[in-house]
């Protein structure tokens, strides 16, 4: 029988706070949906104004 290896832990996916899309990181750390698209879209495909944004992020004070 082949068992696989431990596999690490798959980095935590969100859905797109503001479009549901999941939201990845590219490798610069910022975010992208898995759709490879940074810019939001509407359920029609429209380009909306909004960025892909994980949500589940803490959205309090931020440093500085
Ligand atoms: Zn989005």
């Amino acid at each position: 029988m082949n068992t696989p290896p431990h596999r690490p832990t798959w980095p935590r996916v969100s859905p797109c706070l503001h479009c549901g899309v999941p939201v990845l990181r590219d490798n610069d750390g910022t975010p992208i949906h898995a759709s490879l698209s940074y810019v939001c879209r509407d359920r029609w495909g429209q380009i909306t104004s909004t960025t892909a944004t994980p949500a589940g992020v803490p959205t309090g004070p931020r440093h500085g």
